[in-house]
């Protein structure tokens, strides 16, 4: 009997068994006392409660985006993977059904969760595994994909992304073995956000789907990539605009423009991790 495995087995059963909990709880707050739920689902449901939503770029049907995207996939070689974490498949302004919908079938695939096990996801173990994959990660072992010589057109590559806030990728990078196995890169160039309604921890860090438009220009050396796939993205951004959405600058932004009214905190490591925002080092 191999007890390596059982061990493994058992802490994802046990992780899972927290998830559960964890989910168990949340339905029981929602859900409020029985009685009053009981009364609630007597009444009639009413029809407009769910909003259709557009099957191609999955935005409700009135503020969808399809005249934003291209009339057909866009021609591309690499292959992007997407470990996402499950808070933001949730999130009302989601990037990624944007981005799978710019490209052809298949060429985005979405893995959702927060801990992934050769196991569970063999298909995410063989990508990891494979010399042609490189994981988009910024931080002090990623080498500068501009900088990189190998000629990505010659043969198809694949590109690991972690889609979530700045603490939850950084957590499922440590904390997930095989996203450590490829090749590590990062964006030298990486563009100011466009996307202003979430307030992103440095101008460093921009969306997934701004990371993946800029990668895969880079790699398939096709500067028009970016454009097209930033285009939903701009449309996005400017129609929340338009519907009361306030412009968030990057804390960084703020910092340097003396327009953080936070009170700064007092404990060092803050301090220091917001010294680290400045100096755009180590994120
Ligand atoms: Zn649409």
């Amino acid at each position: 009997m191999n007890t390596q495995f059982n061990k493994d087995t058992v802490e994802e059963m046990n992780e899972d068994d927290d998830e559960d909990e964890e989910e168990t709880r949340e339905r029981e707050e929602d859900d409020g006392d029985d009685e009053g739920f009981l009364v609630l689902s007597e009444l009639p449901v009413e029809k407009s409660e769910r909003r259709p939503t557009c099957r191609r770029c999955c935005r409700p049907l009135k503020v969808c985006l399809c005249p934003y995207l291209p009339p057909c996939p866009l021609d591309v070689s690499t292959c992007l993977y997407i470990v996402q974490h499950p808070a933001e498949e949730s999130r009302v302004l989601r990037t990624v059904p944007l981005l799978a919908a710019c490209l052809p079938p298949g060429k985005c695939r979405v893995f959702i969760g927060r801990r992934f096990s050769e196991e569970r996801y063999p298909e995410l173990a063989a990508v990891c595994k494979d010399a042609h994959t490189l994981l988009l990660y910024p931080g002090a072992a990623a080498e500068n994909l501009e900088d990189l010589s190998t000629d990505f057109t010659s043969t198809a590559h694949s590109v690991i992304l972690i889609d979530g806030t700045w603490s939850q990728a950084k957590d499922m990078f440590l904390r997930n073995a095989l996203l450590r196995l490829p090749r590590q890169v990062q964006l030298r160039s990486a563009p100011s956000s466009q996307y202003v309604i979430r307030t992103q921890p440095t101008n460093m860090c921009v969306s997934t789907l701004e990371c993946a438009a800029a990668a895969l220009s880079i790699m398939e050396k096709n500067h028009s990539i970016q454009e097209v796939l930033l285009k939903p993205l701009q449309a996005l951004c400017s129609f929340q605009l338009q519907h009361g959405a306030q412009i968030h600058h990057s804390k960084e932004h703020l910092i340097k423009n003396g327009q953080y009214n936070k009170i700064m905190p007092k404990n060092k490591r803050k301090i220091r991790r917001m010294q680290k925002l400045l100096t755009n080092q180590n994120i």
